[in-house]
């Protein structure tokens, strides 16, 4: 299928003049285009500039607290220090599609990625197109939402953005007009659920850029894990899947949790927080009882759809498995 749009395309010196360009009514940003080309494509997006964001070095670089928006999701699973302070990510990032869409995505474009709901990528005149109706609500919907499923039931489809969340890390949004005009929003504010606005995902606005990712440092001896289940081995999204990260008292794993924060992905059109298994964690010891309970509490609030049941399921095996290879 090829693009039936008329588009421009600026590759941006630099970030000064990305951020002019996008001030212009109908631009849009390209990181790597593995996802916006598909939405040009699809008609999904509508774009009339495309201004690309490639050549601006300056967004690709990896601190220990600091994540530019072009580092490529490969970079992201291979990167010594990223492995060793943030596991979770690591192991997010390696989880991602294929390796041809790792080395193509970029961590920006990983974060404002589309959803992939069928309906509103398909010939349906959805909620999300403008329509009154969300067709997977009633329709073909074993891959949509089990939580905050209110208006629109699509899910969040980014693996790298359920470990941010667990790691607490914050979006750096440049614009519109200077990369000086800058602002940071912790990712859990990051995502905007349908119910609150069902034609946009992310609070970024006309005109801006992600340009990085901070990450602070996780608690002492902290543990971190991703796992996520999908229908095939690869290129594929998550039908869930859950970052963990752990303290434990004195760092000792026989000992009670003093942090915990739970994620979890593919069933909620932002990365969901466990708050109540986080609750059931902390101050106790991670014996069988405690893992059960994190379970169980992680899934209280789930509502199923027709054919998603299953979600609820795999949610509480994951948390009970994961959280069983952390008790040590
Ligand atoms: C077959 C397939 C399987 C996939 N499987 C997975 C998976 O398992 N897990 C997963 O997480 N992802 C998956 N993906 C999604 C893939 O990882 C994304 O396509 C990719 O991360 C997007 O990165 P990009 O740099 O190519 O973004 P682009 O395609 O360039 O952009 C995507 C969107 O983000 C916007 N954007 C890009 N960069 C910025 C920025 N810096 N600031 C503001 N807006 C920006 C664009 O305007 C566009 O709307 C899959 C994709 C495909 C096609």
């Amino acid at each position: 299928m090829s693009i039936s749009q008329d588009l421009a395309y600026l590759r941006a010196a630099d970030l000064d003049e990305a951020l002019r360009h996008l001030e212009k009514d109908g631009a849009c940003v390209h990181g790597g285009g593995s996802d916006l080309v598909t939405c040009l494509r699809e008609g999904t997006v509508t774009c009339a500039q495309v201004i690309s964001i490639g050549g601006l070095d300056d967004l690709r670089a990896i601190t220990p607290t600091s994540i530019g928006a072009l580092a490529t999701i490969a970079e992201l699973g291979r990167h010594e220090e990223i492995e060793r302070r943030l596991p979770a990510l690591a192991a997010a990032a390696r989880a991602v599609g294929s390796p041809q869409l790792r080395n193509q995505g970029t961590l920006g474009g990983n974060l404002c990625q589309k959803p992939r709901c069928w309906y509103w990528r398909g010939d349906f005149h959805c909620l999300r197109q403008g329509g009154d109706t969300c067709y997977a609500a009633f329709g073909q919907n074993h891959g949509h939402a089990i939580f905050g499923a209110e208006a629109c039931v699509y899910v969040h489809p980014s693996d790298t953005a359920v470990a941010l969340t667990a790691y607490e890390a914050r979006v750096r949004i440049a614009g519109p007009g200077r990369s000086s005009r800058t602002r940071t929003v912790p990712v859990d504010e990051f995502f905007v659920l349908p119910a609150d606005d069902p034609t946009r995902e992310t609070v970024v606005g006309r005109g801006e850029i992600v340009t990085a990712v901070e990450v602070p440092a996780p608690p002492d001896g902290h543990v971190g894990v991703y796992r996520k289940i999908r229908a095939r081995g690869a290129w594929d999204f998550a039908l869930t899947s859950a970052a963990i990260v752990l303290a434990f008292e004195g760092g000792d794993r026989g000992k009670p949790v003093r942090h915990a924060r739970l994620v979890l992905g593919g069933v909620a059109p932002a990365p969901w927080r466990a708050a109540a298994a986080e609750q059931a964690l902390v101050g106790r010891r991670l014996d069988e009882s405690t893992i059960a309970a994190a379970a169980e509490a992680a899934v209280a609030d789930a509502s199923a759809l027709d054919h998603n049941g299953f979600k609820i399921d795999l949610v509480q095996g994951v948390l009970r498995e994961e959280l069983q290879s952390l008790a040590g």
